[in-house]
């Protein structure tokens, strides 16, 4: 049997049962665990508290899979665990109103290391950690029977695979997937290139914002600041925006930008798509004195960790200095962080600090987070990633 010993003391997380164990609190290892395997979490005394996956090239050394030591970690506990989260997901509010949709979120949901999202009728599988990896084979035939798709596509291409020791992988898992397939969120369509794109195709954490700023852009003019494939964009329009200005740094997203205009019937309304890059656009617009009356900014994460959050303020700080001062009297300044190192505090003092430079008043209307497919376990604060403010002017 394999077992990890904590340091005395250093149980205390567990006990709250954040499912994290670092490698400084690990007394010894008893045994010699594979990568991915399971381990018995023992306190000082020997006390066993909780089952991990172990996780040998990771600061994150183990990650507990069951807080009860003696349910058996197998095919039947994945699949417990993942029909619980599938029946989570069919009680959310939205349910249905879109056929792509987070089905598991890793530490979450119960499962550390595995992200699982539905696109139609396809899957795209990423998993993250040693542990969701050892489980992989097991995990992806039960999300099959559990879910009555038929076909996996996995992009476990995400940077952080490779501090577990693990390489790039994307490339289908389970039957014949298409390169690109259409959804369908809230009555719009969109184009996803499977192996190609952002994420594991596309930003389903934004879901509910889309649809927010879709309410909030009729008879507006509207800047969509880093727009990936045009999902802003497509809800600006559809919500009866006046005029629409699309900028992303990436041609091949706004190439399925300008798809996802004509799919919907919108390509011969006033929108314009721009490629480059945004700090350098919103200045000139700045120079041109030209205005908008909602803006939004939805840039890339600029702090994957708190050791990346200094340089990352600078980032969030310029590029929201630009949206207020771009904004009209009574405008609208739509702002995210998608950044884990920034926390929601201190996104908002950043965002009060960029318009007290701009020289404007503004206060928060709204204030936004990740889709509910997304959601956060209390027991693990870290699951929140998304913030964003809905500032007026
Ligand atoms: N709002 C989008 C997701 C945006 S993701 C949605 O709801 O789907 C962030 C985007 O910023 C990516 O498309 C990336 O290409 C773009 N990007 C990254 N750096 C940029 C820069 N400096 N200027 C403009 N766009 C940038």
């Amino acid at each position: 049997m394999n077992r990890i010993f904590l340091k005395k003391g250093r149980e205390r997380a567990l006990l709250r049962r954040h499912p994290w164990i670092f490698s400084g609190a690990i007394a010894r290892v008893e045994g010699d665990p594979a990568p991915g395997a399971t381990v018995t979490v023992c306190r000082a005394d020997g006390t066993p508290l909780a089952q991990a996956a172990w996780s040998p090239h990771s600061q994150i050394r183990a990650r507990v899979w069951t807080f009860d030591p003696s349910t058996p970690v197998d095919a039947d506990f994945f699949r417990k665990r993942i029909r619980a989260a599938l029946r989570r997901r069919a009680s959310l509010p939205f349910f249905g109103q879109s056929d792509a949709l987070r089905l598991i979120h890793a530490e979450s949901d119960g499962i550390p290391g595995l992200i699982v999202d539905r696109y139609a009728d396809l899957l795209v599988l990423q998993s993250l950690t040693a542990g969701s990896e050892f489980w992989k084979e097991t995990l992806a035939d039960i999300l099959l029977e559990e879910t009555g798709a038929a076909t996996i596509y996995e992009r476990s291409d995400a940077d952080v695979r490779g501090l577990e020791g693990l390489p790039p992988i994307n490339a289908p898992l389970r039957g014949q997937p298409p390169a690109t397939l259409t959804i369908r969120e809230h009555g719009l369509a969109y184009r996803v290139h499977l192996s190609a794109s952002h994420k594991t195709g596309f930003y389903l954490d934004q879901r509910e914002n889309r649809l927010l700023v879709r309410r909030l852009a009729a008879d507006r003019d509207v800047l969509d600041g880093f727009s990936y494939t045009g999902g802003f964009t497509l809800n600006a329009l559809a919500g009866g925006a006046r005029s629409v200005l699309t900028v992303d740094a990436s041609e091949e997203a706004l190439a399925l930008a300008a798809e996802n205009l004509r799919l919907n019937g919108l390509a011969d309304r006033d929108v314009t798509l721009q490629s480059g890059d945004a700090f350098k656009r919103l200045r000139r617009f700045r120079d041109e004195g030209r205005r908008f009356d909602l803006i939004v900014l939805d840039p890339p994460k600029f702090a994957p960790t708190a050791a990346h959050a200094q340089r990352a303020a600078r980032g969030y700080k310029d590029i929201n200095l630009l949206g207020f001062k771009l904004l009209r009297p009574g405008g609208l300044l739509v702002t995210f962080s998608c950044s884990g190192g920034i926390s929601p505090d201190l996104f908002q003092k950043i965002v009060a600090g960029a318009a007290l430079d701009a020289g404007v008043q503004a206060r928060i209307v709204a204030q936004l987070h990740q889709s509910a497919d997304h959601p956060i376990a209390l027991t693990f604060p870290e699951g929140a990633y998304l913030k964003g403010l809905v500032c007026q002017i």
